[in-house]
């Protein structure tokens, strides 16, 4: 009999309004009965944060830190049942599910270091023949109640992104994890309360993000909203929000573009990478390869191996070791997929490998000969399918690359630093890698969209400082 969650709020469990069940996507099993937050219940929550950050803003930075720093050695110590809650709720490979984990230690990590260092500036203010006589500093102060609204595919890491920064900040938190993933959230309660945060700082409380989208965006006692999860939400979340501050990471289909003059040792490398970056977690990651440009002289070498690559992942059981894919997070995301892999086939796409859907269940997919306009290239596919197409120059790479209505991170491999330099200064992206796939991400980075891909930027200290307002003190000294 799965057990029941409840919400944490105050420092203690309440029973939500109602239960609903979770299920592991891949067995179909029903692993919980999840307690959801009614909209009193997330108002409540949002008025004991408030109550909590009028005095959490007095606790000093290196307590705060101290207490970030026991949470990553907590969650470390915690890995491996850690590790297996991720694979059973998210349907995500122990391989990288453990991966997940590891980052999100480091991610807690840099958030306690970031906490100690948090400082303002001297501002000249004689530079104005006014500023005579006068002395101006700046100093950061909480906003007070962050609202962090988190999606299914990195359960405990984005939620550390949110989480980490705002207790750096010395803010309160409401936190409402995704349906499917809540588990891994609720964790964190006693996590929390065991590093010595007092309570009512965090509060957790899984829900139905359309019944609490209005209480969480548009309450007088929200600060400031951060949210990473699909465009659509992300621009109701910004219409609701009004003049508070909002953070939104978005979606995304990432380009790579691979330019001519690679080895052959050099393209199996740029292959095994791109198959990583294309299928990892079965592509449903924010920055997943999904448009490859391939230079006509190195095409044909390299999309064999990516094929070779693409087939001798196994499909699986995410708590089998030997899994590399598994099943898609909902049987909506295989329907969707279908019917875009239709659409790109009857318009005179070819599959190169994989293409079968069974409810949740699709093979790595690589396809080609896909129209610039039909969804599998317009959209994000966020699933397990890569396109793949020929480019006569570099020049075209970089102008189909920025055909797009986003602008995450985006990929270049090529041996020119005039050609790098370039994609660089033009690919409109928040990141450009270069020799890197656009899937990479370490969690210091600052790391966020351009056009519909999102509106700010994480990566600890950055969002921490956006957590934060910025204070002036200005002295009359004669
Ligand atoms: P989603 O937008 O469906 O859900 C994300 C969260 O929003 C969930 O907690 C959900 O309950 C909540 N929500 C749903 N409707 C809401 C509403 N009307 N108001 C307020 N909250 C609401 O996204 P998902 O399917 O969980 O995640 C996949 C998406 O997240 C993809 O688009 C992916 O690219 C994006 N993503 C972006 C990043 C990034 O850093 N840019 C990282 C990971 C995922």
């Amino acid at each position: 009999m799965a057990g029941e969650t409840h919400l944490w709020i105050d420092g203690d469990w309440e029973a939500g309004e109602r239960l609903v069940p979770l299920k592991n996507p891949y067995s179909q099993d029903v692993i919980a009965q999840i307690g959801y937050a009614s909209p009193a219940q997330a108002e409540r929550a949002i008025a004991v944060a408030a109550r909590a950050a009028r005095s959490f803003r007095q606790v000093p930075a290196w307590q705060r830190a101290a207490i970030l720093r026991k949470v990553a050695d907590l969650i470390s110590d915690r890995k491996d049942e850690l590790v297996d809650t991720i694979a059973r709720e998210a349907a995500k490979p122990v391989k990288a599910a453990r991966q997940e984990i590891d980052r999100t230690v480091e991610t807690y990590r840099f958030a306690a270091e970031a906490a100690r260092t948090i400082h303002g500036e001297t501002v000249p203010m004689d530079a104005a023949p006014r500023g005579e006589h006068h002395v101006g500093f700046t100093m950061w102060q909480p906003l007070g109640v962050v609202v962090a609204i988190t999606p299914f595919n990195f359960p405990m890491n984005l939620v550390a992104h949110k989480v980490g920064p705002a207790i750096a900040a010395g803010n309160a938190i409401v936190l409402k994890p995704a349906e499917q993933t809540p588990l891994s959230a609720l964790v964190l309660g006693h996590i929390f309360a065991d590093a010595g945060l007092p309570k009512g700082v965090l509060n957790i409380i899984p829900g139905d993000g359309k019944e609490l989208s209005e209480v969480l965006t548009t309450h007088p006692d929200v600060a400031y909203v951060t949210f990473t999860g699909s465009p659509s939400v992300g621009r109701q979340i910004r219409a609701q929000a009004g003049l508070r501050r909002v953070t939104l990471e978005l979606g995304s289909n990432s380009p790579l573009i691979v330019d001519e003059g690679f080895s052959e040792q050099e393209l199996g490398k740029i292959a095994s990478e791109i198959v990583s970056g294309a299928f990892a977690y079965s592509g449903q990651v924010c920055i997943s390869i999904q448009r490859v440009y391939i230079h006509d002289a190195v095409f044909d070498d390299l999309v064999e191996r990516i094929v070779a690559g693409a087939k001798a992942l196994r499909f699986g059981d995410p708590i089998d070791e030997a899994t590399d894919v598994s099943a898609l997070i909902n049987e909506q995301a295989g329907k969707r997929l279908a019917g875009w892999l239709d659409e790109a086939k009857a318009a005179g796409a070819k599959i190169l490998c994989g293409g079968d859907i069974d409810g949740n269940r699709m093979q790595p997919t690589v396809v080609t000969g896909v129209p610039a306009d039909a969804k599998l290239v317009t959209e994000e596919a966020f699933g397990p399918v890569v396109v793949v197409e020929r480019i006569s120059s570099w020049e075209v790479g970089v102008e189909l690359a920025n055909r797009s209505k986003f602008g995450l991170n985006a990929g270049v491999f090529t041996k020119r630093i005039d050609r790098a330099l370039a994609a660089v200064e033009t690919l409109q992206a928040g990141a450009v890698l270069v020799n890197q796939v656009p899937t990479y991400r370490l969690d210091h980075m600052p790391y966020g969209g351009v056009k519909e891909s999102g509106v700010g930027r994480e990566g600890v200290v950055y969002a921490m400082y956006d957590m934060m307002e910025r204070k002036l003190a200005a002295f009359r000294t004669k």
